[in-house]
């Protein structure tokens, strides 16, 4: 028998993805304290957690079997994986933001707008095949309040609620991409281990229905 190993996303897509293959059948060990490595119920299956944005890496690279990452994270690497299953939570947009006071999509006197994201890969896709010129600043948090401290004139960052643009005095101006959790999986080792990714697929999707 093979071992899968899965990479879960420390934060927020982290209780619904335990809760995911809790309801599958597959609970992880509740001993498991600072260890990263986590073992679980059913012996062919280990979970591994990790920082956000490194589910794709690990799940590309081979160092895990299969992940759980949002498709924000996921389009930003560009990771060559296979996406079997959309889960169903960790819905947000991916948005062009600026302040509400402020002009928008042009800037006063021409100037190339400064845009502050932890995405710079979308966005500079997103204004590049719009022929608009922009200069991105990456940052790694609290994106939105580069526009009030003039560090940006516009953010593209994840929206869910909203409230925490309208705390901030930014509007919402374009939709780059709506994104959720996926079942993210290695090309190679989802054929080396063919029955037990297949068992634990049917298993997930199973237990991401509503009951009858
Ligand atoms: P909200 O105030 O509900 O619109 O949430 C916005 C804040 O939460 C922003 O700082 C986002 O970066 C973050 N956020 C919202 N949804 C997600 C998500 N699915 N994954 C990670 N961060 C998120």
């Amino acid at each position: 028998m093979s071992r899968l190993r899965v990479a879960l996303a420390k934060g927020r897509l982290y209780q619904p993805s335990i809760a995911r293959f809790r309801a599958a059948g597959v609970e992880p060990a509740n001993d498991a304290g600072r260890r990263l490595l986590i073992p679980s119920s059913d012996p062919a299956i280990e979970f591994l957690a990790v920082k956000p944005g490194d589910v794709p890496v690990y799940v590309e690279s081979g160092a895990a079997d299969l992940g759980i990452t949002g498709t924000d994270v996921l389009r930003e690497t560009g990771a060559d994986v296979l996406e079997p299953l959309e889960l169903g939570f960790g819905f947000c947009r991916l948005v062009v933001a600026s302040p509400g006071s402020a002009p928008y999509p042009q800037l006063e006197g021409g100037i190339t707008a400064r845009v502050a994201t932890k995405y710079p890969r979308l966005a500079q896709a997103h204004f590049g095949a719009a022929g608009r010129p922009v200069d991105i600043i990456q940052v790694n948090g609290s994106v939105e309040v580069a526009p009030l401290l003039h560090l940006s004139h516009w953010i593209v960052d994840l929206v869910d609620t909203g409230n925490t643009l309208r705390a901030n005095g930014l509007v919402e101006r374009e939709t780059i991409l709506e994104c959720g959790a996926v079942l993210v999986a290695n090309r190679a080792s989802q054929k080396l281990k063919l029955e037990e990714y297949l068992r634990l697929m049917e298993k997930l999707e199973r237990a991401g229905q509503p009951p009858e």
